[in-house]
């Protein structure tokens, strides 16, 4: 995950060392260093019977299908990161998401893999509602949920919630 990092943040020494799969050690002064999973929220959003896909602005996987959503800040709930994600992608807002179910994934950013565990919320719009990309979405795309192009999907946590969502849309009685 950070393989290029071995200076210690506290004594900045030459002397960090891996310690498990997301924990480093120094081996001069004994600071413990964890980079755990950071929590992230995404929302399938279903209109009549398309899903709302947000193209992605920047890196990582620039031009890529996602879903709107984010990392969730400092204490701060899953709920209330989705709505704010929400409203500053989209420009959506007075919405009840559901929870739908969760997925590991890995998100590169700037030289590092950060591991997230996303979780994804499902929303039914009775109308399409007029919203503007904003923020780290470049544009907004409506597809049928067995007609999304696979390859064009940005995250592996984005592939298994479709599969998921498309598994159980019946029994979750989603339109
Ligand atoms: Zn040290």
């Amino acid at each position: 995950m950070l393989r290029s990092i071995s200076y210690c943040p506290h004594c900045g020494e030459h002397s960090l060392q891996s310690d498990s799969s997301k924990s480093w050690r120094c081996a001069r002064c004994d600071f413990l260093w964890y980079q755990n999973t950071a929590a992230a929220v995404a929302a399938i959003i279903v209109q009549a019977d398309e899903i709302l896909f947000a193209v992605r602005a920047g890196a990582p996987q620039a031009g890529k299908l996602d879903l709107p959503g984010g990392f969730v800040d400092n204490d701060e709930s899953a709920e209330e990161s989705l709505l704010r994600e929400l409203d500053e992608e989209l420009g959506l807002k007075n919405v009840q998401p559901k929870y739908l179910c969760s997925f590991p994934n890995t998100y590169p950013f700037a030289g590092i893999e950060y591991k997230t565990l996303d979780l994804i919320y499902w929303i039914e719009l009775r109308q399409r509602p007029r919203l503007q990309a904003a923020d780290d979405v470049a544009a907004i795309r409506w597809l049928h949920p067995d007609a999304v192009p696979m390859e064009a999907v940005a995250f592996d946590s984005v592939r298994r919630a479709l599969g998921y969502f498309r598994a159980n849309r019946k029994r979750l009685q989603i339109a």
